[in-house]
C-alpha cells in the first residue's frame, strides 16, 4: 500500500534524480531502496453472485481458506475475473469480388462499432479465403476477438486451424450435439477427444443445438441434446429459428434458457442467438439470451452477399447498448 509518506519519499527521490543526472552515492551512508507491492484482495461489495467470463461466481475465485487470497477461479484455469458481458458477433460471408479487400473493410467496421468479435465464414468463399484473412491478421492483429466456422460443421478443420493460428478464441460448430435427418451424427467422446488432442484449451466452443435447416430425428429430446452439447465450461450454446435471417421464436430461446439453468451446477452456460437478430428484436431476445450472431441484418435488405453496411450495425449497436 502506497501511502502518504511513501509518496512523499518518492517524490522527493524522483525530484533528486531529476535535478542530478549524475548521482554520487559514493557520499552518502545510505542507499536507500523502495519497494512498491500490490495487493489483490476480495472485495465483498462487489457481489458474490456476479458471473466471469469463465462461466463462475466472483467469489470462486478467492480462497476462503487462504484470507480470501485472489487465486485465481476454483473450477477451471481462469486467473482474473472478467464480468461477464452480453456480446454481439458479426459474420464475414466471404463473398466476391474482391473477397479479401471486403473482408478486410467488414472487419473494421465490426471493430469500430463495438462488436465483440467476427466469424470467418465459408459462406460463399471458400477454406483458403478464410486462410487468407487469418494469415493477414497474423500480422496484423484485430482489436476484436477472431473466430471461424467451417462448413459443413468441419470441426476438426477448425481446430486445426486453431492450432496454427493461435489467435482465433472461438470457433462456431452449426450443431455439436444432437441427431439430424440426413446427417452424420456427432459423437461426443470423438469431438472431445479430438479436442483435446490438438491442445487448444483457450478455444470456446459456439455450438447450436437443433439448428436452422436440420430437423432431429424422431425421439429425439431437446435437453439431453443441449447437455450433451456441453462438451467444455465454456460452451456456449447456439439457438436458431428456421433459417438464415428468420427470427428466432423467442419461446425456443425461453425454452432452452430454462433448460441451461436447470442444469446449473456451479457454472453459467451462456447462450447466443445465432439467426434473425434485428434493431427490432434485440432487446427482447438479449434480454434472456448472452449474445447473438448476426449476419444478414447488416446487410442491405438481407442480402448475404452484399459487403456489410456500417449504418445498418450502428442502428443495431444502439439498440444492443440499450439493454441493461
Ligand atoms: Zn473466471
Ligand atoms: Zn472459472
Amino acid at each position: 500500500m502506497i501511502n502518504k509518506e511513501t509518496y512523499d519519499k518518492m517524490k522527493e527521490l524522483i525530484a533528486e534524480y531529476e535535478n542530478n543526472e549524475q548521482l554520487d552515492n559514493s557520499k552518502k551512508p545510505y542507499i536507500y531502496e523502495h519497494s512498491v507491492e500490490v495487493k489483490r484482495t476480495y472485495n465483498p461489495e462487489y457481489g458474490d453472485d456476479k458471473i466471469c467470463e469463465c462461466g463462475h461466481p466472483y467469489y470462486r475465485h478467492f480462497d476462503s481458506y487462504e484470507d480470501m487470497e485472489a487465486c485465481g477461479c476454483k473450477y477451471c484455469s481462469c486467473y482474473d475475473f472478467q464480468p461477464r458481458t452480453k456480446k454481439i458477433y458479426g459474420m464475414i460471408h466471404l463473398s466476391g469480388p474482391d473477397t479479401f479487400q471486403k473482408a478486410l473493410d467488414e472487419i473494421k467496421i465490426y471493430e469500430e462499432e463495438g462488436l465483440y468479435g467476427f466469424i470467418l465464414e465459408n459462406y460463399h468463399g471458400t477454406i483458403d479465403d478464410v486462410i487468407e484473412v487469418l494469415d493477414y491478421l497474423k500480422d496484423n492483429p484485430s482489436t476484436i476477438q477472431v473466430g471461424i466456422n467451417i462448413l459443413p460443421n468441419e470441426y476438426e478443420r477448425c481446430f486445426a486451424l486453431c492450432k496454427e493460428y493461435e489467435f482465433i478464441s472461438f470457433i462456431q460448430l452449426d450443431y455439436v450435439s444432437g441427431n439430424y435427418i440426413n446427417t452424420e451424427p456427432i459423437d461426443r467422446k470423438v469431438l472431445i477427444d479430438k479436442l483435446f488432442d490438438y491442445g487448444i484449451y483457450h478455444v470456446k466452443i459456439l455450438g447450436g443445438v437443433w439448428p436452422k435447416y436440420y430437423r432431429p430425428v424422431e425421439g429425439s429430446d431437446l435437453k439431453t441434446d443441449i447437455l450433451n452439447g456441453l462438451i467444455r465450461d465454456t460452451t456456449c450454446i447456439v439457438v436458431t429459428g428456421e433459417g438464415t435471417g428468420s427470427e428466432t421464436p423467442i419461446e425456443k430461446i425461453k425454452q432452452f434458457r430454462e433448460i441451461l439453468d436447470s442444469d446449473y451446477q456451479g457454472e453459467d452456460t451462456q447462450l447466443i442467438v445465432g439467426a434473425g437478430l434485428t434493431p427490432l428484436n434485440v432487446r427482447e431476445q438479449l434480454t434472456i439470451a448472452d449474445g447473438g450472431i448476426v449476419g444478414s441484418t447488416f446487410k442491405p435488405n438481407g442480402r448475404t452477399h452484399q459487403m456489410v453496411d456500417r449504418n445498418l450495425v450502428r442502428v443495431f449497436m444502439e439498440e444492443f447498448r440499450k439493454i441493461k
